[in-house]
């Protein structure tokens, strides 16, 4: 299959070519278009074959549902049953409402009750609809000219999530119809999914929105415990169990205190040197010239965690080109975004964490 590259400049969106690209979700065809967190590879989402072909294109387990985008709170009702058991379809409730006002457009997905018309395909065969309003302009117009457009990221399944055109290039071309080249992505990290289906709220997977900023709005509400990792944990949102993220080179974060921590891995890359291993080190700036690895990738200023979100899938594609062996990440704060990017990197990492203070060296 030909893919079509278009290239749609944010700041002047051409009309024609937003309804060309709506033409082909239209017809049953896939675009992977940007939105503020990452690439999506839009169908859609009403049409069961197009979530068929998505699945195909990403090769994705078909048991992990999409989420559907939207671009205006009246869509919810048309796909979500708004009331537990009773069919009240007159109106958003307020909890949805609330959380709308505040985070969308932006990066939280909400989780509600489906309603008949959502396929399975869509939703992995469950009861249950993931829903998000992007804000990223050239996501909101197209879906504004397109419906309801069902999807995951524009990453074939177990690669990081694209943040830049060349990574959807790289990973879809052959595979669907049309890429918009929209530039780099803002945030860089999937969204915050919000369960609501049950009593008590649970954040299934966490992103830019915190449980705090979350809580203020709705009450309180907890990360689901199946995220921490580990054998027994089994995370609710079906897509959070499987190995994503996960770069070709063997990663391991450390933490602990900063001489510590360069100490640590300094000592590792000399070992794997002798082993003729490539090496990679991924920090703050300020630590650059600490480390003496094949390639040091640096992530922005220290503190800065949305510095962190947004070059972090970018940096572990660019070690796999670079088949780089041996990664050693720096741990980074776990506040605010901080947590989803540490949650991301664990999750690349085959939660293999070593912690520096308790190391002789
Ligand atoms: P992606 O769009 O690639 O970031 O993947 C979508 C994520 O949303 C996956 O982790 C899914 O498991 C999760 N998700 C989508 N719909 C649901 C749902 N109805 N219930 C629980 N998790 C969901
Ligand atoms: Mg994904």
């Amino acid at each position: 299959m030909d893919t079509e590259i278009l290239r749609i400049d944010r700041d002047h969106i051409s009309d024609s070519d937003i309804k060309r690209a709506a033409g082909v979700i239209r017809s049953g065809g896939l675009v992977a278009f940007p939105t503020e967190t990452v690439y999506g590879l839009g169908g859609d989402a009403l049409n069961p074959d197009s979530s068929k072909k998505i699945y195909a294109a990403k090769g994705r387990p078909s048991d992990n549902p999409l989420i559907v985008h939207i671009y205006d709170l009246g869509q919810v009702e048309k796909i979500a049953m708004l009331d537990e058991g009773s069919y009240r379809i007159d109106r958003v409730p307020d909890k949805v409402k609330a959380l709308a006002k505040k985070f969308w457009p932006g990066p939280l997905t909400i989780i509600l009750n489906k309603k008949e018309n959502v396929p399975y395909e869509t939703t992995g065969g469950l009861d249950t609809v993931a829903i998000r309003m992007p804000s990223d302009p050239i996501a909101a117009a197209f879906i504004r000219e397109a419906g309801y457009i069902a999807a995951p990221s524009a990453n074939i399944s177990g690669r990081p999530s694209p943040t830049k055109v060349t990574h959807v290039i790289e990973d879809m071309t052959g595979r669907i119809d049309m890429i918009i080249d929209g530039g780099d992505v803002d945030i860089g990290l999937e969204s915050t999914i919000l369960d609501l289906t049950d009593k008590a709220p649970v954040i299934l997977r966490p992103g830019a929105i915190t449980d705090r900023d979350i809580s203020e709005v709705i009450g309180k509400t907890g990360y689901d415990p199946g995220l921490k990792g580990g054998e027994n944990a089994a995370p609710k949102a079906p897509g959070m169990k499987y190995r994503h993220y996960a770069p070709k080179g063997e990663l391991v974060i450390v933490r602990g205190d900063g001489e510590r921590v360069r100490d640590y891995i300094n000592a590792r890359i000399q070992e794997d040197k002798h082993e003729l291993i490539k090496t990679g080190v991924i920090c703050p700036d300020e630590h650059v010239l600490n480390y003496r690895a094949s390639v040091v990738k640096c992530t922005g200023k220290l503190g800065d965690e949305e510095a962190v979100a947004h070059r972090l899938y970018s940096i572990l594609r660019e070690f796999d080109s670079e088949e780089v062996q041996m990664i050693y990440s720096e741990a980074f704060d776990d506040e605010g975004i901080g947590s989803a990017v540490m949650n991301r990197l664990l999750k690349a990492a085959g939660h293999r964490v070593v912690d520096a203070n308790d190391k002789e060296e």
